[in-house]
């Protein structure tokens, strides 16, 4: 199974990445996550992207398309994109990346999202400095305060989530990554799924997405 996840900056595709990939046995690749695992351990990689991801800008393409690439060569063939593509032309490579690979997407899954919802669950996230779990200071707090649950390490705000980057990143999401909505809905199997609802709801409408294309006979 080939999945590309999209949806905006907030729209939970982190959160819904996580069960998916455990559910089907998909490799997660997700670039926001790779770029700061990369930007942490100081490599020569991360310090080409840390401004870029710093200042909530995307990394250029021809950085992001040749490390989504390595990951693809590298790993077991089920996969599922998370944050990749954000450009017509991330896309048009990663298009070229699997026709030359003889692969394709099965199938594109949209998480939509009404965007004063997506700048409150934004600014309203905190990350775990050790394991990367995500909480919500409404929705999902920790039982310690300022603690993760799992590890019990610190709970942070991710630098590009304050409120003035925030509103930057989503900027940048709507010039450059919504165009790939209509352009995806034209040429793959395409679905649009409401996140705007609890988390196990839209689990469950995303496995159902999912279910379909695999009784198909597709994506196996
Ligand atoms: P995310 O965790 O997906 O919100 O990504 C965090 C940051 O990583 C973004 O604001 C960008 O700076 C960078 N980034 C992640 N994925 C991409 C991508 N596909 N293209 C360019 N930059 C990216």
């Amino acid at each position: 199974m080939h999945i590309v996840l999209l949806g905006s900056p907030g729209a939970g595709k982190g959160t819904q990445s996580k069960v998916l990939v455990e559910k089907y046995g998909m490799e997660h690749i997700a670039t926001g996550d790779i770029f700061r695992s990369e930007i942490g351990k100081k490599t020569t990689l991360g310090q080409k992207a840390e401004n870029y991801v710093k200042k909530g800008m995307l990394v250029p393409d021809e950085l992001v398309v040749e490390m989504v690439a390595a990951r693809l060569d590298a790993g077991s063939g089920k996969w599922l994109l998370d944050g990749f593509p954000r450009t017509l032309g991330q896309a048009q490579e990663l298009d070229k990346y699997l026709t030359s690979n003889s692969q394709n997407i099965d199938m594109v899954l949209y998480l939509a999202m009404p965007k004063s919802e997506v700048i409150a669950r934004l600014t309203s996230r905190r990350t775990c400095s050790g394991c990367g779990d995500v909480y919500n200071l409404h929705t999902r707090k920790p039982q310690a305060e300022g603690k993760c649950d799992k590890c019990g390490e610190t709970l942070i705000q991710r630098e590009d989530d304050s409120e003035a980057t925030v509103n930057k990143r989503l900027m940048i999401y709507e010039d450059l990554t919504q165009p790939l909505v209509a352009y995806y809905r034209s040429q793959h199997e395409f679905q649009e799924v409401d996140g705007n609802r609890s988390v196990d709801d839209v689990t469950s409408a995303l496995c159902g997405e999912i279910d379909k294309v695999a009784a198909a006979g597709r994506g196996k």
